[in-house]
């Protein structure tokens, strides 16, 4: 054979191919990668049902003693009332009836004299909502920066400023501001209806 139809050897050796370390067993077969997520998700679950039970824990129903919730009419939260919808839900109770924060919370605002009567707006921070309460007989028993206990008084049930009857007219606003996008006050009161040492709803 002619010298020049040689192959000449590679000016640099051919580059290694590192080989696969890991071991297959210690990978799951793949028909056991299901339990595995559902294991994990059961986990996240249970996380998330702990998160919710504390969360539950630390909510009270706002008016201490016998109240009334009405779930379709003039009071309910969305109603329509013409020139506006209704923005919070109404909670009838008798006039001076004990009202207290709804949840860990704290005074964002208080205020008199306007359409709100007397108000007082608390700020839960865990929940990223503010709390809105209007109509108190009196003016707020608490100040702004004052931190709150759920169950914690701050007030009583009257009928000030545009009002037809004793109640306390209450706001779920979201994020920390008594203007935010009012949300339908009613599952977090039916949570709290079931919270130990509650008032009636
Ligand atoms: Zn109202």
């Amino acid at each position: 054979m002619p010298f020049f139809s040689e192959v000449p050897p590679p000016l640099t050796p051919e580059p290694v191919v590192a080989p696969v370390t890991r071991d297959v067993a210690e990978l799951p077969p793949l028909g056991d990668v299901a339990p595995v997520l559902r294991a994990q998700r059961r986990t996240r679950a249970a996380r998330r049902a702990a998160h919710e039970r504390r969360l539950a824990a630390r909510v009270r129903f706002p008016v201490r003693g016998t109240a009334r919730v009405d779930r379709a009419g003039a009071g309910a939260f969305g109603d329509h009332r013409g020139s506006h919808v209704h923005e919070g839900q109404d909670v009838f109770a008798p006039a001076g009836t004990p009202l207290v924060a709804l949840t860990d919370s704290v005074v964002l605002e208080t205020g008199s004299g306007d359409g709100r009567g007397n108000f007082v707006a608390l700020y839960d921070r865990r929940r990223h909502r503010t709390l809105v309460y209007l109509h108190l007989q009196r003016p707020a028993s608490v100040r702004t920066g004052e931190r709150l206990r759920a169950g914690e008084r701050v007030g009583r049930v009257g009928c000030i400023g545009s009002c037809w009857g004793d109640h306390l007219h209450l706001e779920v606003r979201r994020g920390r501001s008594p203007q935010g996008e009012p949300l339908d006050p009613r599952p977090l009161l039916r949570r709290a209806a079931r919270a130990p040492g509650r008032g009636t709803a």
